[in-house]
This record gives structure tokens, C-alpha cells and sequence, in this order.
């Protein structure tokens, strides 16, 4: 039986993670959940999972959700705090599936107490991956790439020599504006830019999606993840996103990682490790798929990716700071304060400004992030 600590139950990744424990309940049981403030879905799934802990980051639900589980002997806390003491506590297996910065401090509690970690928050690399990893070295944590793509090459990875590694690819599907102009995806509106053509996830990854502001983030964990600079990283637009990642050799010899586009393929391969925990997972038919694409990811039209891609190897503080002005625009144009034209224009000119601190510490961090959040919130 393997325990695991859920963070961001409530969310996408949750949905997928919890699909996989229902269809071996007798292999794991869940003693952490967590969720931001829906706190009636955590009650829900607490009554059903039945963990010892539930946590709710914003304080002012707790006593709400106490409500819910009263009579159960579920432990409720609320606040930062909490979700990193929740994420100190020993498990087999942590699956860090909070969306954005706000999941780095569990993140960092986690790997600190030297726990395996099934990571789908790309944030916590692309903010402090020069923390994070060294960190993981001390600790003996494990990180287990959820990220479709980072999890295929991953598996592609296995046995590998870093000498024998020429270079790694990650494919994108290039999102609902594939095909559009970015004048023509200028005013695309909230529903059209969250009408993801192959993937069903959050809204936030999903807009990141849109921009490919994702790729240029997952170019940036995969630099952290597998230790390799820019100029050995790629992406390549792949619209029947069949093929999620690959790994070109030394010796001519090019592996590729294929599976159908859902998140339990990257997640049964985190949970079972190191076995393969097998599930009823959607044949691939390849007679009937028939035929594969790739293209280019084009700098013009996908600007956010070009920024992104552009900052790796550079001060860390740039990442930071890329990660939250990015969030700041994405939250922006979803309360429809900005057209989805200005994400890319927005984090362009936060990243063009001078400095807004530095990166040298997880408080300088937090503090950078804050300061950048500030000067985006002004400029809208
Ligand atoms: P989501 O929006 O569906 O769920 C996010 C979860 O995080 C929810 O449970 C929410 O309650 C929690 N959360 C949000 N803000 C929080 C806060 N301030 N404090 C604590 N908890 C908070 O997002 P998702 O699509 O599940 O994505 C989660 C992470 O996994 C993201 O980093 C995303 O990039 C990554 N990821 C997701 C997918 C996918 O298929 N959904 C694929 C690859 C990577
Ligand atoms: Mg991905």
C-alpha cells in the first residue's frame, strides 16, 4: 500500500490522480489533500478518500470545511504554514499538483524533507529551480517529472549516459490559435483561448497554453530537470500530440515517447514507480491516427515562448519574474482586462524593465515575486 499526499485535490491534476487511486484502491491510500478555497469539493472528496489531513490555503474557509467534516476524525488546518507541514509529513509518494507559484513553498517543504515527489507544478522550476535542485541532491528527495512531456523523456532518458545525450525535443500541440495570425488571435476571447484542441486542464495552463507561454516554461523546468543548457533544449509544434517528448542521441539513435493525451500516462508512470501500474488506458490506434506532424514553433507568433526560451542560463531572477508577470497577465485577460494580444506584450514589458530584485534566496524569491505582481497590477 502506498500513501500519497495530494496537493491541489481539487484541481485537474487531482481529477486525474484521484481516477488512478480509484482504480487501485487496494494499492494506495490518500492521507493529504489540500485545495486553495473550494472548500465544499474538499470536503467531498475528504469524506470519500478519507485522509487524516485536509488543508485549505485561505484561511477564511477552514471553519467552513470543519463544518463539513464534523464527526469524522479528519484533522482541518488552513494557511502556507500548514500546507507545508502537510508536506513535510512522510509519505510514499507527494503529487504536487497546486498551479503556480503558490506551489513552491510545499514544494520546497517537501524536498527538504526528502520525499518523492510526482511534480506537475512547472512553476516551482521555472521560479527557483537553481534552489530546488541542489536542494533535492542534500535531501535525497526524488522528483518524478508529471509534465507529459518531462515524464516522456524521462522514460526515454533511462539507462542514458549524460555524454550519450545529443539533445532532448518536447512537442507542443501549438494550442486553439495554431493557425491564426497573432493579429488574428489579438482579440481571440476567454472561451475560444480556453478551447484547448487535445488536452482538458486548468485555466491557467490552459490560457499558457494559448500564448505557448507553456513551452517556454517547460523549456525552462526540462533545462533544470535534465541539466542541459538552451542550445541542447527544443520544442516542436506536433498537433496530434502523440508523440510528447523525445531524446536524440549521440550515436544517430533518436528515442520518442508516445501515449494518448491524458495525464494518467505521466501519472501511473510517477505513482507506480518504479513499477508500471497498469489501468485502462485508451488504446493508441495507430492505423487509424494514420499520420504525424511537426512544424516549427514560430518566434513572431508566439512571442511568450521566444521570452521565455531566451532567459534560460541567465540570472534566475529573470525566471521569477517572467513566472509571475505572466501569471498576473494571464489572471487579467481572464477577468477581461486585457485582450489576450497583451498577455505577451505585458510580460514583455515587465521583463524589459530594470531588476525588480534579485533571486539568491527563497525569501528574495518570494519578495521578487511580490514586488513584480505590484508593478503588474499598476500597469493595468
Ligand atoms: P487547476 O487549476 O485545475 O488546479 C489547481 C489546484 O491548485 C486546485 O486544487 C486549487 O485549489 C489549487 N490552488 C490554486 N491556487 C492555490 C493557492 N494559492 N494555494 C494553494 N492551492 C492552490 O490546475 P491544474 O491544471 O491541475 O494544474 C496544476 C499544475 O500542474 C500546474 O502547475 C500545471 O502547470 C501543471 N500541469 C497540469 C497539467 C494538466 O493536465 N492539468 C498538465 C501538465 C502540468
Ligand atoms: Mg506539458
Amino acid at each position: 500500500m502506498k500513501m500519497l499526499s495530494l496537493f491541489g485535490a481539487t484541481g485537474s491534476i487531482g481529477d486525474s490522480t484521484l481516477k488512478l487511486v480509484d482504480e487501485h484502491s487496494d494499492r494506495f491510500s490518500v492521507s493529504v489533500m489540500t485545495a486553495h478555497s473550494n472548500y465544499e469539493k474538499l470536503a467531498q472528496l475528504a469524506l470519500k478518500y478519507q485522509p487524516s489531513l485536509v488543508v485549505i490555503a485561505d484561511s477564511q474557509y477552514e471553519a467552513a470545511l470543519a463544518t463539513c467534516l464534523r464527526g469524522t476524525s479528519i484533522q482541518v488546518a488552513s494557511g502556507v504554514d500548514a500546507l507545508c507541514e502537510a508536506a513535510r509529513m512522510p509519505v510514499d509518494c507527494v503529487v504536487a499538483g497546486i498551479v503556480g507559484f503558490a506551489g513552491l513553498m510545499p514544494v520546497r517543504a517537501a524536498v527538504e524533507a526528502g520525499q518523492t515527489i510526482a511534480l506537475a507544478n512547472k512553476e516551482t522550476l521555472v521560479a527557483a529551480g537553481h534552489l530546488i535542485m541542489p536542494l533535492a541532491a542534500v535531501s535525497g528527495a526524488t522528483l518524478l517529472p508529471v509534465d507529459s512531456e518531462h515524464n516522456a523523456i524521462a522514460q526515454c532518458l533511462v539507462g542514458a549516459r549524460d555524454e550519450d545525450i545529443d539533445k532532448i525535443v518536447l512537442t507542443a500541440s501549438g494550442g486553439p490559435f495554431r493557425a491564426l495570425s497573432r493579429a488574428e488571435m489579438h482579440h481571440a476571447t476567454k472561451e475560444q483561448a480556453l478551447l484547448h484542441p487535445n488536452w482538458s486542464m486548468g485555466q491557467k495552463i490552459t490560457i499558457d497554453s494559448a500564448t505557448m507561454m507553456n513551452k517556454g516554461l517547460e523549456l525552462i523546468e526540462a533545462a533544470w530537470l535534465f541539466g542541459l543548457g538552451s542550445n541542447r533544449l527544443e520544442a516542436l509544434i506536433h498537433p496530434q500530440s502523440i508523440i510528447h517528448g523525445l531524446v536524440s542521441y549521440c550515436d544517430g539513435s533518436w528515442l520518442a515517447h508516445m501515449g494518448p493525451a491524458d495525464m494518467r500516462v505521466p501519472l501511473s508512470y510517477a505513482l507506480g514507480h518504479p513499477d508500471r501500474l497498469a489501468w485502462q488506458a485508451e488504446p493508441l490506434d495507430l492505423a487509424q491516427i494514420a499520420r504525424l506532424d511537426f512544424q516549427p514553433v514560430c518566434l513572431e507568433q508566439f512571442p511568450c515562448f521566444g521570452m521565455a526560451k531566451s532567459i534560460i542560463g541567465t540570472d534566475p531572477a529573470d525566471a521569477v519574474t517572467l513566472n509571475a508577470a505572466n501569471e498576473m497577465a494571464v489572471h487579467h485577460f481572464l477577468s477581461g482586462e486585457i485582450p489576450f494580444g497583451e498577455i505577451a506584450e505585458q510580460v514583455d514589458t515587465i521583463l524589459s524593465e530594470k531588476r525588480l530584485g534579485s533571486a539568491n534566496s527563497f525569501d528574495d524569491i518570494l519578495a521578487l515575486d511580490q514586488e513584480v505582481r505590484k508593478s503588474a497590477r499598476s500597469a493595468v
